[in-house]
């Protein structure tokens, strides 16, 4: 079946487009810049000889018909791109109406061109557009599942800072999507997933001065292993297993018109740092020794806060990467990095 994806030069598409591939999809990758083509093409050579893998450039996706040629003849649509930068002058300009416009030009693009081999169109939202605390951090008063909302608002969103934006970027994107379908009465349905912090190895481009914003958490403690903030206690997903979910998506009903929270567990910057300094000191020992995640995870696990039933309900096959394992491959793939810049 044919997909068109966005995003693939990034953090999250890029592991997507691996998945897609490895799951023998025929993928048509819409980018905005055709030299990120050539890193892309040289790690997929076999997909790109067999037709399996081309290119379509959409240089700004918030362009009217911006995709009405990219959706043609797809299957599927899987709706990564979307701008995770904390370092904006204009938080409408640079987050808010890429993220809204970006996602309802694709939909739109399908009503006009595709309506009738589009079946299903895969976002990736965020739990950002859950979590409606003011501060990142679970405290476990109050459960988060699929039912809750953020309450962030455009107008605020104006005037407050990046990440307030960024959030509030992700959660009018995902209303739109569920708006535009019901107001189309769309025959297409949408999966929705909400993942929360995405660490894991980086198959984007990358250099240790590009890495993508999430990863850079991990990246910045590994350059200072001080933690701001004791109480912090949030989840996370490896990169590797979100992609799988993307995929995973792609026909199964039990994922059709849902939203789900892609997710295993808990992390928080303490457990962070302790791994940090283990691998620090230890390195490729402690990596291959025994996982500790259970016993770097007790407080955090104890705190709770998030309801992380429906991922495995529809996901029954996804097993998840230790909490160890993802944080140690980043910090492998950083030390790489550092090493060649
Ligand atoms: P990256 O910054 O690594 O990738 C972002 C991708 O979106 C790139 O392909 C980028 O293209 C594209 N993009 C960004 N802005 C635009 C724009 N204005 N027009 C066209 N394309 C654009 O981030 P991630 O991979 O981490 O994020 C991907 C998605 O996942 C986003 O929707 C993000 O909100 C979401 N997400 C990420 C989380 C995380 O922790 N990483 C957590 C929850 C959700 P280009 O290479 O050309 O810049």
């Amino acid at each position: 079946p044919k997909v068109l994806l966005t995003g693939s030069t990034g953090f999250i598409g890029a592991a997507v487009l691996a998945e897609l591939i490895a799951k023998d999809y025929t993928v048509v990758a819409a980018i905005r810049s055709a030299s990120k083509a050539e890193y892309i093409k040289a790690q997929h050579p076999d997909a790109v000889a067999s037709g399996k893998l081309t290119f379509v450039i959409v240089l700004d996706i918030t362009a009217p018909g911006a995709f009405d040629e990219a959706v043609k003849g797809a299957e599927y649509v899987v709706h990564v791109a979307s701008p995770f930068v904390l370092n904006v002058s204009d938080n409408e300009k640079d987050l808010l109406v890429p993220a809204r416009e970006g996602t309802l030009g694709v939909l739109r693009s399908i009503q006009k061109n595709a309506k009738d081999t589009v079946k299903q169109v895969v976002i990736t939202a965020s739990f950002a557009s859950v979590f409606d605390g003011p501060v990142y951090i679970l405290k476990g008063d109050r459960i988060y599942d699929e039912s809750v909302w953020c309450k962030n608002t455009w107008e605020e969103a104006v005037k407050k800072d990046a990440s307030y934006a960024y959030a509030t970027s992700k959660l009018v994107a995902e209303q739109a999507a569920w708006d535009f379908q019901k107001a189309e009465n769309a025959k297409f349905a949408i999966t929705v997933l909400n993942p929360p912090f995405v660490f894991g190895p980086m198959y984007q481009q990358v250099t240790a001065s590009t890495v993508n914003t999430s990863n850079q958490i991990i990246q910045g403690f590994n350059k200072t292993p001080e933690n701001p903030d004791p109480e912090h206690s949030f989840i996370e997903v490896d990169v590797r297993d979100l992609a799988y979910a993307h995929v995973a998506a792609l026909g199964n009903p039990k994922a059709e018109n849902q939203r789900i929270i892609v997710s295993p567990g808990y992390f928080s910057y303490s457990s962070l740092i302790e791994i940090i300094k283990k691998y620090q000191a230890e390195g490729e020992a402690y990596a291959k020794g025994p996982d500790d995640s259970d016993e770097l995870l007790k407080r955090e696990r104890a705190i709770g806060g998030a309801n992380l039933a429906k991922v495995k309900e529809v996901f029954p096959d996804l097993k998840f990467h230790s909490y160890k394992d993802t944080v140690v491959d980043t910090l492998r793939q950083l030390k790489e990095l550092e090493a060649a810049a």
